[in-house]
């Protein structure tokens, strides 16, 4: 992955809009066009959605009101078999029509804060959690909007299904993670996808395939229509 994805993370982190990534990954092969833009936004709140999966998956117990400040979360959690998988991303949700991310920051920590407990441990470093949430959700804007070698996006992105979203958007965080030795991320995501559903779990028939996931992307986004959902 370029320096530039590196410098354009690092500014992500601070910043509140950025202006478009004029090289993307050559993990992919993809080129940014130089008009692209992306735009990153931060959601502070924790998302009712997300504290009321963890309770569904017996992560978390709530009682009336979800709980705040971050001690009582902290407090509420209790350790348990997780009965359902997280059928969402973790980190926030991609927008490819507006071409924008939004990043859950709070309802990130809270989930992360919730597995963790449950790994038996209560420590990811905040950088961490925010790394892991710029590349996972960036990885998805670039399969997206990179430009192949046919000059071309991927067109039938809206329509494709999770699993394949999914696999491109982890499975590239998961490389560029090992490229860049980081290992802590790369751990840590592997640890969470234990509790995440099947969707999450392809990019594993891909970790060590860099040229295959690559081959799988080119080859997805060439089909037309129904092809593009086809399973991994
Ligand atoms: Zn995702």
């Amino acid at each position: 992955m370029t320096d530039e994805l590196m410098k354009a993370l690092a500014a992500m982190v601070e910043g509140l809009k950025v202006r478009a990534l004029e090289t993307i990954p050559e993990l992919a092969g993809l080129k940014m066009n130089e008009d692209t833009e992306l735009t990153i936004e931060y959601d502070w709140k924790i998302r009712p959605a997300h504290a009321q999966a963890l309770v569904d998956c017996g992560l978390l117990k709530l009682r009336q009101q979800l709980p705040r400040p971050w001690a009582r979360v902290v407090k509420s959690l209790r350790p348990c078999k997780v009965k359902r998988p997280l059928s969402f991303d973790l980190w926030g949700k991609y927008y490819p029509d507006k071409q924008k991310i939004v990043i859950y920051d709070q309802s990130s920590s809270l989930i992360i804060c919730a597995l963790c407990y449950k790994m038996g441990s209560l420590c990811v470093p905040v950088p961490s959690i925010r790394i892991l949430a710029h590349t996972h959700m960036i990885s998805h804007a670039i399969s997206h909007l990179g430009i192949d070698k046919n000059g071309k996006m991927w067109d039938g992105y809206a329509d494709a299904s999770q699993e394949l979203k999914e696999l491109f958007a982890q499975a590239y965080s998961y490389h560029f993670f090992l490229a860049y030795g980081k290992f802590l991320e790369a751990y840590l995501m592997e640890s969470f996808s234990e509790h995440q559903c099947e969707a999450y779990n392809q990019w594993q028939k891909y970790r060590n395939n860099l040229a295959g996931l690559n081959k799988k992307l080119m080859r997805v986004r060439n089909k037309e229509g129904m092809m593009s959902k086809e399973i991994i």
